[in-house]
């Protein structure tokens, strides 16, 4: 499972022709960088829902 690092969406788009580039369809963002499974995903989850308010 992949999260995006801006917004922890998993609705990440992979876009390998581009360069090994990710890109989140909830919030925009695209790079290379992305969290990959369970250890990030609590953080992750806490961020989206401090923005989500
Ligand atoms: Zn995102």
């Amino acid at each position: 499972m992949k999260f995006c690092p801006r917004c922890g969406s998993k609705n990440l788009n992979y876009m390998p022709w581009l360069g090994e580039i990710y890109k989140c369809r909830d919030c925009g963002y695209r790079g290379a960088l992305i969290v990959e499974d369970g250890e990030f995903a609590d953080a992750i989850d806490a961020i989206k829902k401090k923005s989500s308010k």
